[in-house]
C-alpha cells in the first residue's frame, strides 16, 4: 500500500501574533480582538512532498473556488483555545 501525502485544507480561527498573507487577496491574515475571524490553512504537497503552507481568509478560500479541496471544518479551535475563549 502506498500512502501519498496529499494537500490538506483546514479551517482555523486566526490566533494573536499571526502574520500570514492571504494567497488570494494578498492582504494580511490578521488576528482581530473580539472578531473571531477564520482562516484556511493549506499544507500543499507537490508530487507527494510537502512544498509550502498557504493561508487564506475563509471567505477568500470560498471565492477562489476551494483550490485545495473542501476545507476540513471539524476542528476550528484547539481545546486549549476553546477554554480561553469561554473564560474571556
Ligand atoms: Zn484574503
Amino acid at each position: 500500500m502506498v500512502t501519498t501525502q496529499r494537500t490538506r485544507a483546514v479551517v482555523r480561527y486566526i490566533e494573536a501574533g499571526s502574520s500570514a498573507e492571504c494567497v488570494q487577496c494578498r492582504s494580511a491574515v490578521q488576528f482581530r480582538a473580539r472578531i473571531r475571524v477564520q482562516q484556511v490553512i493549506c499544507n500543499v504537497y507537490v508530487d507527494g512532498k510537502w512544498a509550502r503552507v498557504e493561508h487564506y481568509h475563509r471567505d477568500c478560500y470560498d471565492e477562489a473556488g476551494h483550490p485545495h479541496g473542501a476545507p476540513d471544518e471539524s476542528q476550528p479551535l484547539r481545546p486549549r483555545t476553546r477554554a480561553a475563549v469561554a473564560a474571556a
